[in-house]
């Protein structure tokens, strides 16, 4: 069986039918089933509406978020759950601290519950650092079905990633499939043509 490092920590009768699923290659499709309805949050300043109407509405009293964008470096599915980081810089006579929230621009492509859902979850960082029951309390607070939503994306993005996998080692075995025939197509010629053709450039003209 394929491990999934992102489904780790999830009983087996949850595990088993998901992996099973995505071995057989139909995971993305039901969740696309799942999840039809998809978004058209795709700047980083629609992002930032985005992220800013979900706050004005459950968490209002929090500090000012001054930047919210996707990211494309957040590749690996392990860290597309997101980064949230806090900046502290010298200002004036105080600390001041600068909230980002970032998300994976993977997200750009994803249904609208699992943006929704990845958004959530990092605006409850700005109220609770670790991944504890007061921080699943807030999600669920901000989207009921969260842990729901937060196994299914998991799926999306371990079926994702194992996609990814394939495709890239479809890509280097073509590539070097094709790169043998270019070689074995191009002895011939080498041998065919005559010496003098090809002065050698390491040699004193
Ligand atoms: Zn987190």
């Amino acid at each position: 069986m394929t491990t999934l490092p992102l489904l780790q920590g999830y009983p087996d009768e949850l595990v088993a039918p998901a992996a099973a699923l995505i071995e057989s290659g139909r995971a993305l499709d039901a969740i696309a089933k799942r999840y039809p309805v998809g978004h058209r949050v795709s700047s980083n300043k629609e992002l930032f509406a985005f992220v800013q109407e979900l706050k004005a509405r459950y968490m209002k009293n929090t500090p000012q978020i001054a930047k919210v964008a996707y990211d494309k470096r957040m590749r690996s599915a392990q860290n597309a759950l997101g980064l949230h980081t806090t900046k502290q810089r010298v200002h004036g006579d105080g600390l001041r601290t600068s909230r980002e929230l970032k998300v994976a621009s993977l997200f750009r492509e994803a249904p609208l519950a699992f943006l929704r859902m990845i958004c959530v979850h990092e605006l409850a960082h700005q109220k609770h650092r670790e991944h504890d029951s007061a921080f699943y309390r807030l999600c669920c607070h901000m989207e009921p079905a969260y842990h729901q939503l937060e196994f299914d994306l998991r799926v999306y993005l371990s079926a994702h990633e194992l996609a990814a996998e394939a495709a890239a080692a479809e890509a280097k075995a073509r590539a070097e499939a094709e790169a043998e025939t270019r070689e074995a197509a191009a002895q011939p010629a080498d041998n065919q043509a005559p010496a003098t053709s090809r002065p050698n450039p390491d040699l004193p003209q």
